[in-house]
């Protein structure tokens, strides 16, 4: 039998008592975490979510409480009222923040009961995924998992705080829109008024923000929705959230400083870290050179060097001869790794070759030489190469010799396997960098087109505009990535505001003018009347929070997640719907299920 509150109020939270409170009487309310009979006392580990409280239950003083507690069960919700004690001397509980005292109950209201839980809540126990996600209520019941919604939390309302204080706009922009180009698939609404028609889910605000700027907003920001059909390689969901953000009259580095002001604040708020400002910044083409990557983990001390002019004319041809023709040999030391077995090295050759190299050649250097598979050609260019790699005895070279960027890339990710290998990353470190000039556009051989690299309403840079005719593939955008520890948590750039760049643009990635016209009419016309220079970021929520929550994984900081297949194991989304509902829509299905 369960009851209703009948007037009682809590007084308490379960993480609150302390022995200070002795001698009140407070009124707790909660989940029984854990209830042990001991014949006589009974104690239940009452928990909410801001911790958990002893509370004991005494046949002699409280008989008609005591019975009522036997009936209690995990997860039960409970009201208790009864004086705060010192528990017995003994029997604290140093790990717990109220582990030195306890509730002597008087009276005790069940107020729900609790089937037998599918997995225990006791945070030690590791649970199949697809089983916390059928029940997240309760997996985020777990202390461990509703503190990554704390950060979260914080975040947002650091985050919010700041850019308020800079003069920011929170603006909403519709779901129910078209489609922007921001190089995914689009989630599709039907439209039931106008038939055959349909709305596209935004795959970021992208447009709106920049009308907003049309409209004379000048700083907007939201913190919002984006929807993207993708396949969920890695750790991307279908719908996730941006910080979106959009500026007018700021040029490049007057605008980066606000981003970095602005997560400064959130470290220091959230986890009383000082990232020092302003973040370094590479280009986009040093970022390849010397860390084979554009998301480059700077916490990882290793850097590529190139080799190219030690092999040159050496009698090595296999190297050589790729740097004749156009190649570059690129180099790695790996300190300490000269103890690395045959097996591992081999292991690394093949992942070599899996990344797209031909080959991967490594040499381990000793005091008396090195030893590799092609000793004999290292032997005589051997003081060379170590004073370009700065390496000496204990360290293993790793050398790739390619065009680029693939020599670079297929060493950037053998960097990565090393520092992982070698326990080469700091912990509870955060380094960020910025990158920036990326290409403005990427050749397709498979579409055979240019296609822009981050989405066609970036701006080239003013020097660059002519090659926009020339040499597109050279030509530099007003781009710009954040990188912290190797992960991209934000992505922005200064946009195109005039007309004539727009269509030039659009025209070199083969968007008809008719065709640029139906799909970004609206933003067309819109800079014919006055678009003032503007540029903007998004910086991906869920990875920031993931990040500051020390969580590998953003399902681990998103509610209610979707699984690699795009389903919601707990409410079965996607599902089939009723075939009214598709009759009135227009829809009929090509395929039953
Ligand atoms: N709309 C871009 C994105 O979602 C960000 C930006 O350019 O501001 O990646």
């Amino acid at each position: 039998m369960t009851e209703s509150l009948g007037g009682w109020r809590r007084s308490h939270t379960c993480g609150e008592l302390r022995p200070q409170h002795v001698g009140q009487t407070v009124t707790l309310m909660g989940w029984a975490f854990r209830r042990r009979d001991h014949g006589g006392l009974i104690f239940v580990d009452l928990r909410d979510r801001n911790g958990l409280t002893q509370c004991v239950f005494n046949p002699a003083t409280a008989p008609v409480a005591h019975a009522r507690a036997q009936e209690v069960r995990s997860e039960f919700v409970l009201a208790v009222v009864g004086a705060v004690q010192h528990r017995p001397p003994g029997t604290e509980n140093p790990k717990l923040p109220t582990g030195e005292v306890e509730v002597q109950v008087s009276e005790v209201k069940i107020l729900s009961e609790s089937k037998p839980l599918p997995f225990p809540l006791e945070e030690e126990v590791e649970v199949d995924e697809a089983v916390r996600l059928k029940y997240r209520y309760l997996d985020l019941r777990r202390p461990a998992v509703y503190r990554n919604f704390v950060i979260r939390d914080q975040v947002c309302r650091a985050v919010r705080d700041y850019l308020h204080a800079h003069g920011f706009l929170e603006v909403e922009t519709p779901f129910l829109t078209r489609s922007t180009p921001e190089g995914a698939r689009d989630f599709l609404v039907p439209s039931r008024l106008t038939r055959g028609s349909f709305y596209a889910l935004p795959q970021s605000p992208q447009l709106f923000k920049q009308l907003l700027m049309v409209a004379g907003v000048e700083r907007y920001f939201q913190i919002v929705r984006c929807f993207r059909d993708e396949d969920l390689r890695r750790d991307r969901q279908p719908e996730f959230t941006q910080i979106d953000i959009e500026t007018s009259f700021l040029d490049r580095d007057e605008f980066l400083p606000i981003i970095e002001g602005m997560l400064a604040e959130v470290f220091k708020r959230v986890r009383g870290i000082e990232i020092p400002t302003p973040f370094p910044r590479l280009t986009y083409e040093e970022a390849i050179a010397r860390f084979g990557s554009d998301k480059p983990d700077l916490r990882v001390g290793l850097e590529l060097a190139d080799c190219s002019d030690v092999f040159r004319a050496a009698e090595f041809q296999a190297f050589a001869q790729v740097v004749t023709a156009g190649g570059v040999v690129k180099g790695l030391r790996s300190p300490g790794g000269g103890g690395m077995s045959r097996k591992e090295l081999d292991e690394l050759v093949e992942m070599a070759k899996s990344f797209g190299a031909k080959g991967l050649v490594w040499a381990k250097v000793t005091p008396d030489g090195v030893q590799s598979p092609a000793a004999r050609f290292l032997e005589p260019l051997r003081p060379a190469l170590l004073s370009r790699l700065g390496a000496g005895p204990g360290d293993l070279l790793l050398l790739v010799a390619d065009q680029m960027p693939l020599a670079a890339t297929v060493l950037g990710r053998l960097r990565q396997e090393l520092a992982q290998r070698l326990s080469l990353i700091p912990p509870d470190q955060f380094r960020m960098v910025w990158v920036i000039d990326f290409p403005l556009v990427e050749w397709s051989e498979e579409e055979r087109r240019w296609n822009a690299v981050h989405h066609p309403f970036t701006a080239p840079r003013d020097e660059d505009l002519s090659l926009l005719d020339t040499d597109p593939g050279r030509a530099r955008a007003k781009a710009y990535d954040l990188v912290i520890n190797g992960q991209e948590a934000a992505g922005g750039s200064l946009r195109i505001h005039q007309l004539s760049v727009q269509e030039k643009l659009f025209k070199l990635l083969g968007i008809a003018p008719q065709e640029a016209r139906a799909r970004f009419g609206f933003l067309l016309e819109a800079l014919e009347f006055g678009a003032p220079p503007m540029g903007g970021i998004a910086v991906g929520l869920d990875r920031l929070v993931a990040l500051l929550a020390g969580e590998e994984s953003i399902r681990e900081v998103i509610a209610f997640p979707k699984t690699q297949k795009g389903t919601c194991p707990l409410t079965e989304a996607p599902a089939p719907v009723d075939p009214g509902q598709l009759k009135d829509l227009g829809i009929r299905l090509a395929e039953e299920p």
